[in-house]
């Protein structure tokens, strides 16, 4: 998707500060860190959003939540706790078309979400 900013971070177009990288998955920090650590988990393959993902990248999405549970332990947060998310569609506050599960921790989050 030549268009999509996190196809251009996928294929190096655009910088970004990457912490984890893998044959199917990158991860990196978000521009606009909305918690001490904000990290975003994408596959590098384009899926507009949750709601397009196909049964053959069920197990891609698997991977993206095992990739952020290690990135939690290697960033020390494992224990205090952190949170998953996942935007889809407008409701759902997505900005960016190209799915991405946040990584949000190190201060105590709040429930209900905005
Ligand atoms: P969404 O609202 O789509 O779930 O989240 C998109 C996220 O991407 C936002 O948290 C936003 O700060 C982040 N973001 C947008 N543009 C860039 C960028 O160019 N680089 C990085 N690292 N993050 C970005
Ligand atoms: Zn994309």
């Amino acid at each position: 998707m030549a268009e999509c900013l996190f196809c251009k971070i996928v294929n190096g177009e655009l910088s970004s500060d990457i912490v984890y990288d893998d044959e199917t998955v990158i991860a990196f920090k978000d521009i606009n860190p909305q918690a001490p650590h904000h990290i975003l988990i994408i596959p590098k393959k384009h899926i507009a959003s949750v709601s397009e993902v196909s049964a053959e990248d069920e197990p891609l999405l698997g991977h993206l939540c095992g990739v952020a549970a290690r990135l939690a332990e290697k960033i020390g947060v494992a224990e205090a706790g952190y949170r998953l998310v996942v935007n889809s569609g407008p409701h759902g506050g997505q900005a960016v078309a190209h799915l991405h599960v946040h990584l949000l921790a190190g201060r105590q989050l709040t429930w209900p979400p905005g």
